[in-house]
Order: C-alpha cells, then structure tokens, then sequence
C-alpha cells in the first residue's frame, strides 16, 4: 500500500513533501522516510508515523529542491528504521522508494548476492534498488534507462520513484499497478499516490500508465513506455479540492466523514434520479443495458466493507430485478477457476478503485468474456479504467482507514442500480417506482436524523467500552448491517466482534452469550421483525445485554432491550442506508473512549493495493 510524493521545482521540497505524506498517511503509517538531493543525497527515515520523522529531523539540514518521500505499510520486512523506505543502492549513488510488492525478489536477490551485492534491509524494494545499480553500472546507461530494463526483470506491482546523486536534475518514476499522479506545475513537478498532496499546488495532473516510465525534470517531463517508446501523456483537470482533506473542525476524519454522510448519499444520487417521474438514469452504465436486462447472473467481487456492501446490493437486485446474485471475495475468486462467462455481468466494487484483489478479480472474468462494471470512489482510479462500464459514488475523498460514507454510497449505487434494471425489466410498476424513488429521495433527510443520535449513542458507547466480544445480529439486509457494525468495532476499537444472521445465533453463537456479551440486534420494524423479537429474547433469556436499533417509536423491543436507538420508518430496501449509521457512532465513540488511533488502526491500511 504506501503513500509515495516527490518533488522537483523551485520550492523547498521537505516541507512539500511532508505535508503530502500526512495526507497519505491513510494508505499506511508503519515508517516513513524522505531523501533529498542538494549536492549530496541526504536520507531521513524512522519507523512510526511521519510526526516521529519530523521530529527526528527537527534540527538537521533539511534544504534542498529535489526529493521524494514514502510512508510505508510493511510487506516484506517488519517495521524498523532498516526497512524504511528510501533505500540506498550498494555504492549509494540511487535511492528508491516503492509502493507494492517484487513478487520474483527472492530470486533477484540471489543472483545479485552472487555477483557481490550485501544488504542492509528485509524488504523486496531494496533488491529493486541494487537491480538498477547492477545494470547501470554493466551496461553504462542513464538513469531512465537503467530504471526501463530493471523494470523489464521485475514480476509484481510497483509505483516506484528513483533518484540518483550522479543525475541530480531528475526524478525518475514509474508503474504498475500501483497508483501514481504528476502534478505539472509552472517549473515545477510533484509526483504522488494520489492526487492529493498535489491539489494546493496545481490542478493540472497526468495520471501514469501501467508500464510506464517517467524522466521529471524541473522544465520538462519525459514519459516512454517499457518498451522504449515515447508516450504523449494527456493532462487532466483535478476536480478535488483542498477542504476536502480537511478535518474542517472534528476530532477525526471519520467523524467528519460520518457526518458527511447525508450529502454524500444526496451527491450520490444527484441527476440519477427523478422521482416524480418514476426515473433512474445512470450514464455510466446505459450502453449497457441490453446486457443488464438479458442478464442471467450477476457476481459481485470486493472485498472488506465493499463486500458488505455487495450482500445488500444482492438482497435489492434480486428483490426487485429478479437477476440471481453470487456475492464473491475478490481474493477468493480470483484463485478458484470461477465459472463465468460472456453472459454474466461482473460489479467490482472498491471505494479507493485500486484494490489488488478486485483488480485481479476482474482480469480474470474479463478474460473469460464477462462484462464488467466497477462501482469506485476515486474518479480516475484504477478500476474504472480496466472496467466496461460503472457508477463513480461520488462521496468525495474518504481519509479515515474505516470506510464509512463510502459504505453508504456504494449501498446507494447499488440501490440505483438495482431499480434501473427492475425499470427497465418492468419486474415493478410505474407506480411503486414513483413510490420508491420518493422514499429514496428522502434518505439523506432521514440521514441527518440519525446523525442527531450522535451523543445518545456514545453515552451507550460508555457502557460497552470494556466489552472484550460483541455479537451483531440481522435478518434480510439487516444481516450485512451486523457484518459492517462487527467489522467497524473489530477494525479501529480492536473489539472482538461477529456478525451473524440472528436465525443463525442458535446454530453456534448462543454458545456464548452471557451477562458480559453485548448483543447488537438490528430490530426494525421490517418483514422479519417478529423473528428478531424471538431472537432478542433468547438472548435475554441467556442473560446477554442487549442493544437494539429500532425504528421509531417501537415499544415491543423498548421493552426487553437494555438500549434502543431509534432510526426513521422508511421502506425495508433502504434500512442499511440508516441503520449503518448508529452502528458507525458506536465503534466511532468506543474506539475513542478506549484511547485507539481512530483514523489509523493498527496494522491497517486504507487502499489494499497489494494482495
Ligand atoms: N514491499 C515494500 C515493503 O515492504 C513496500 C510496501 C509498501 O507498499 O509500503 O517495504
């Protein structure tokens, strides 16, 4: 994963590119290390996050015009000073920071141990580095160059960027698989993972090609493909904008992103649907929809809260669309020889557009004839450039590790998508289409009550914030709600927590209930509603403590609950879009209240862009 910035201009480059490596720190946060060229080619680098790096070089000599830093989320080698990125060559002319993995280095490594090399760090990235070295020095080529047919030996993925001390006037990047973005400034280039340590400098960005490789010099830029051939990279305009990154005023970009959450859904929507006239229109995907009506399967492959997300689109297509869904890990189907075909549509849904294992996913049933449409956050991402067709979320720059307003973005996509086919299907009338999209129109208003439950909900948070286990149950969509409400707790309060289908409690779980299990239950007023009432009181019967999120105005479960949250009455189909969110204040307040690191957990990175 790893953030990567460089920088080549007129400006002092160390404080560009620390402030760039904050804003990616999201994508791992194990060590962090900058090299600088000013004559001499300095390296700083320190395990921790980028704070311990700047506090280890407060007062060292950090001038110079040319650099480039990384933040690292350790693949190969533990966190250490060692293993930090940049690595130095052997004769210590070349420094090399890398997003990714070398996946033959192993190989490499050997051979080059055998013509003399010795190594200093754990990682993959630094065999990469002696590579270029190695074929530098033999066959006495520039930089560029040397970098181009190291890259020709290479299996894996890798952003990369090289700087060497004999070639001071340039930065030398390239890649595949792995994101990366020049910013193209007036004698001046960034390079980043994402766009935004760029945006406060320029809004002009080239986002590189797989296999490509690019030479940056203050006053021009050079890019060729591995195969040597000159490429005319195409300058884009970056419609981010630097508030956007911003904690404008909360504690956390989580919190921020929670609270985001009743524009994001409303900006999810906006021109896709037309309520009075019982419409969705979906730009993205409306060549395709021959294809969608004619399908006969759909698979949906991500991973993490993206799969939660997947299992609520399974229960609205087949609900409405009557097509048959298979909801699949990326990771997994992209090992097990998946049946799929020219007939089949494949979704991939990734918030970051550059998960290794969605991309994987999607080769592979691209190859085997299957359309693809990708449901991504991050416009020019990955993703929906190796994808036929898809729906950007439009929920703007999701910083905190754990996805929560992309979560609800992606359940509105697939709630859009679920209905244009059923539209176009004609599996519902004219009438409920009306009715439907009126009560979808409402979502974001019903949104903003229940982020009114904010300080309700962290006094219940208080209560659970010693818990070691919790247990989230469901029933219908209200099952991949407990799955995204366990994972939130597990991945930033570091709570053991499950999710289960309630019905499923008896066969397994209930084993564990006892006065110190909280059990989550999503109770609302919906078609399974008297079944989860039987499930809750099994749990009181066994004497767990029970936290229920009910619709409003419920008195049944108010009654056997030890906690209720009450979210809006809306139509069963949008209950993740609402439910989600109390269960996001919950982890959100624990996590706090326990002393975690809410926007960076441990050992977690936002975009998993390695497999
Ligand atoms: N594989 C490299 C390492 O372990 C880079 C990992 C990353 O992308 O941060 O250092």
């Amino acid at each position: 994963m790893c953030g990567i910035v460089g920088y080549i201009g007129h400006r002092e480059a160390w404080p560009v590119i620390t402030k760039g490596l904050h804003r990616l720190e999201y994508r791992g946060y194990d060590s962090a290390g900058i090299a600088l060229l000013n004559g001499d080619l300095k390296t700083y680098k320190k395990a921790g996050k980028v704070s311990d790096l700047e506090d280890f070089a407060l007062n060292l000599d950090k001038s110079g015009t040319i650099g480039m830093g990384h933040t690292r989320w350790a693949t190969h080698g533990e966190p250490c000073d060692r293993n930090s990125h940049p690595h130095p060559s052997g004769n210590g002319k070349l420094s090399i920071i890398h997003n990714g993995i070398i996946e033959n280095y192993a190989v490499l490594k050997e051979a080059l141990q055998a013509k003399g090399h010795t190594f200093i760090s754990d990682t993959d990235t630094e065999v990469l580095v002696h590579l270029i070295e190695e074929i530098q020095e033999r066959d006495q080529l520039e930089l560029a160059e040397a970098v181009r047919v190291a890259l020709t030996k290479v299996i894996g993925a890798y952003a990369i960027v090289v700087m060497s001390k004999e070639e001071p006037e340039q930065l030398v990047a390239a890649r595949k698989g792995s994101p990366m973005v020049i910013g193209v400034g007036e004698g001046e280039y960034f390079i980043a993972s994402d766009a935004s340590p760029i945006v406060e400098y320029t809004k002009n960005v080239i986002y590189l090609k797989d296999n490509q490789i690019a030479t940056l010099r203050t006053d021009n830029l050079v890019v060729r493909s591995i195969d040597n051939i000159i490429q005319t990279p195409s300058v884009q305009e970056l419609s981010l904008k630097l508030e956007m990154l911003e904690k404008g005023g909360f504690d956390h970009f989580m919190l921020k992103e929670i609270y985001e959450q009743a524009r994001s859904i409303k900006d999810c929507m906006r021109g896709r649907i037309y309520p009075g006239e019982g419409k969705v229109q979906l730009g993205g995907i409306k060549d395709y929809t021959e294809k969608l009506k004619n399908a006969e399967r759909i698979v949906i492959v991500a991973c993490g809260t993206s799969w939660h997300a997947g299992l609520v689109g399974e229960y609205l297509i087949e609900e409405y669309a009557r097509i048959p869904v298979e909801v699949e890990y990326a990771s997994e189907f992209r090992y097990r020889n998946p049946i799929i075909s020219e007939k089949d549509i494949v979704i991939a849904i990734s918030q970051s557009g550059e998960t290794a294992d969605t991309m994987a996913a999607i080769e592979l049933a691209k190859e085997r004839g299957a359309t693809i449409f990708g449901i991504c956050n991050v416009v020019g991402s990955s993703i929906p450039r190796i994808t036929h067709a898809g729906v950007y979320t439009h929920a703007g720059p999701e910083i905190g590790v754990a996805s929560t307003k992309a979560f609800t973005a992606q359940v509105t996509v697939l709630t859009l998508i679920a209905l244009y086919v059923a539209q176009q299907k004609g599996t519902i009338n004219q009438a409920q289409m009306v009715s439907m999209l009126t009560e979808l129109d409402e979502i974001p208003t019903l949104v903003e009550k229940c982020l009114a439950q904010d300080a309700f909900v962290k006094e219940i948070a208080q209560k659970l914030k010693d818990s070691s286990n919790c247990l989230f149950l469901g029933r219908g969509s209200g099952f991949p709600v407990a799955l995204e409400g366990a994972l939130k707790l597990k991945e930033i309060s570091y709570i053991h927590a499950e999710g289960y289908p309630a019905a499923e409690m008896k066969h397994g779980p209930i084993a564990l209930i006892d006065e110190d299990m909280p059990v989550i239950f999503i109770a609302t007023k919906n078609s399974s509603y008297e079944k989860v009432i039987s499930n809750i009181q099994e749990v009181k019967a066994r004497k767990g403590k029970v936290i229920a999120i009910v619709t409003e105005g419920d008195k049944e479960v108010k009654k056997m609950a030890d906690y209720v949250i009450e979210i809006p009455d809306t139509n069963e189909a949008y209950l993740p879009l609402l439910a989600t969110i109390p269960l996001q204040f919950l982890s959100y307040h624990i996590a706090v209240l326990r002393g975690c690191n809410v926007d960076q957990p441990r050992n977690l990175a936002k975009s998993v862009t390695v497999e």
